[in-house]
């Protein structure tokens, strides 16, 4: 846990969150600006900045949670995002897996 870290807040529950699933490793919840509909962001519970900051034994649920979450929301298309520092868009430093749906373009959003 880090005191100033927005996703440690989350999964204390210090901060309000969409939660989705959540073992003692993990943690996933929906994005608060969504990219389109059911956009969920699946975390470990273990603080790190970067992928290469995270022990492996901390890394091994984060795929198979973001395909139980594309499955419970029957995307057939959907985009798995994993950013790593400011130049390649990493915005909040905790690491996160994004599990963007992509729907339909008649569906709307996205
Ligand atoms: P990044 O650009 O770091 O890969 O993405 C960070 C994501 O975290 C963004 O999609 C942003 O909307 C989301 N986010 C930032 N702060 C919060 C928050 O307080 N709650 C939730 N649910 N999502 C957040
Ligand atoms: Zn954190």
């Amino acid at each position: 846990m880090a005191a100033n870290c927005i996703f440690c807040k989350i999964i204390k529950g210090d901060i309000p969150s969409m939660k989705v699933f959540e073992s003692d490793k993990t943690f996933a919840f929906l994005d608060i600006n969504p990219l389109s509909y059911g956009h969920a962001l699946v975390i470990p519970k273990h603080h790190g900045a970067k992928l290469t900051d995270i022990p492996d034994d901390s890394l091994t649920e984060l795929l198979p949670v973001a395909a139980k979450i594309a499955r419970a929301s029957g995307a057939e298309n959907y985009n798995i995002l994993q950013n790593n520092g400011r130049i390649a868009h990493q915005v909040v430093d905790h690491v996160h897996i994004h599990m963007i749906p992509k729907p339909n373009e008649q569906e709307g959003l996205g």
